[in-house]
């Protein structure tokens, strides 16, 4: 069976620009492993506006199209398949899929990002996909003309409001404190915004409904006060969870160092504790989780690869 010079897991910014640089840099055998479509997260939004060289009004959809025909035409081989765990024996590395099938690999770029958190409000989970959303882009044509919630008080919520904003009769953005983490000309944007109205200092408490999906949130404040608010969807965008569970080995450990907040510790060149495994992204320590430093990452990492291998192999 052939192994592989480079593994790649997760398909997002940086998957496919490891992929781009290590096939363009002369690693012979390399696979990127993505679950879904190429393109990771960034898909899913509406607008992006700091991606260096992009201007004009551009979804994160479009942003993304090219870069896997680009990593392509180098030689990248893209494998659709959920990978459920890495290990290491030696000095080879095993990609285990889902299916119950194994590839080895002399090195891995992980690339596996990060995914929506749930806030936890009572019926969120029940109402998840009828009424209940965490893509704005995917599902918010279903609410044109209608009034929605959306929940959070960061860059995602911010911008995601005012997209919801121009779709939607009205959009009630609840927070719950009284400031934003939010860039501040995204929060001068909002304030500026008609039909957004700021519900602050309040958590959503429990969303309700019927069989055809959700009719109301209802969110109550610092006081304690409750307020029903009569709306058809709810979009709850409360931050990410880091995805490591493909490092998580037989015996519950880490296959490499990872801090409290299940982040993958690595060195300015994407290095981890484990020789030949490299993390990249959303997934890494003190990560900007930005697609320009995404990609950056998948860079270093490809070209710390290449030596790598050739070192093994030479
Ligand atoms: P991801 O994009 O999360 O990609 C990871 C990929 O790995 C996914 O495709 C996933 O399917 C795949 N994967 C995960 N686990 C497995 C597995 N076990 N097997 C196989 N495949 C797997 N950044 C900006 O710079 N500007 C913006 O305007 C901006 N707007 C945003 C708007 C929204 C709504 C969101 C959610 C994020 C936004 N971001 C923005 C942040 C940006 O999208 C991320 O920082 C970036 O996508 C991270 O890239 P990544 O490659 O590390 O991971
Ligand atoms: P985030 O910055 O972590 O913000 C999450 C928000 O949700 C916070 O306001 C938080 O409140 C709130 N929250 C968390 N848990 C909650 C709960 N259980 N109930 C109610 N509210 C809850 O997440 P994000 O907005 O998804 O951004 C993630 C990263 O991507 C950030 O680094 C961001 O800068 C980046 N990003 C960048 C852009 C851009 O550059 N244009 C766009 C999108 C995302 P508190 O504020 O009180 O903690």
């Amino acid at each position: 069976m052939t192994i592989l010079d480079c593994a790649i897991i997760g398909g997002g910014p940086a998957g496919l620009t490891a992929g781009l640089y290590t096939t363009r840099g002369g690693l012979e055998n390399v696979t990127m492993f993505e679950k879904g479509m190429p393109g990771g997260q960034i898909t899913n939004s509406s607008e992006i506006e700091n991606y260096p060289g992009v201007t004009g009004e551009i979804t994160g959809m479009d942003l993304m199209m090219p870069w896997p025909a680009q990593c392509q035409k180098f030689g990248l081989k893209h494998e659709m398949v959920n990978v459920v765990r890495v290990t290491k024996s030696n000095d080879l590395f095993t990609i285990h899929q889902e299916d119950g099938t194994t590839v080895d690999a002399h090195s891995v770029i992980m690339g596996t990002g990060s995914s929506p958190r749930r806030a936890g409000f009572t019926g969120e989970k029940d109402f998840l996909g009828r009424g209940v959303s965490t893509c704005a882009t995917c599902d918010g044509f279903f609410y044109k003309g209608k009034e929605v919630v959306v929940i959070g008080g960061g860059d995602t919520a911010l911008e995601e409001a005012l997209y919801l904003a121009k779709i939607c009769s009205k959009v009630y953005l609840v927070h719950r404190r009284d400031t934003f983490r939010s860039a501040p000309n995204t929060v001068e944007r909002i304030k500026k915004s008609e039909n957004i109205e700021l519900i602050l200092n309040s958590f959503p408490d429990e969303v309700y409904g019927d069989s055809a999906g959700v009719t109301g949130l209802r969110v109550k404040n610092r006081d304690g006060e409750s307020r029903d608010i009569s709306v058809p969807g709810i979009f709850t965008f409360v931050g990410n969870d880091v995805n490591n569970q493909t490092l998580i080995q037989e015996d519950g450990t880490f296959l490499c160092d990872m801090n409290e907040q299940g982040q993958v510790i690595v060195d300015i060149s994407m290095k981890t504790s484990v020789a030949g495994l490299f993390a990249t992204g959303d997934m890494r320590i003190a990560a900007p989780k930005q697609v320009i430093s995404a990609a950056g990452d998948g860079a270093v990492a490809a070209l710390q690869a290449i030596s790598y291998v050739d070192e093994l192999l030479n």
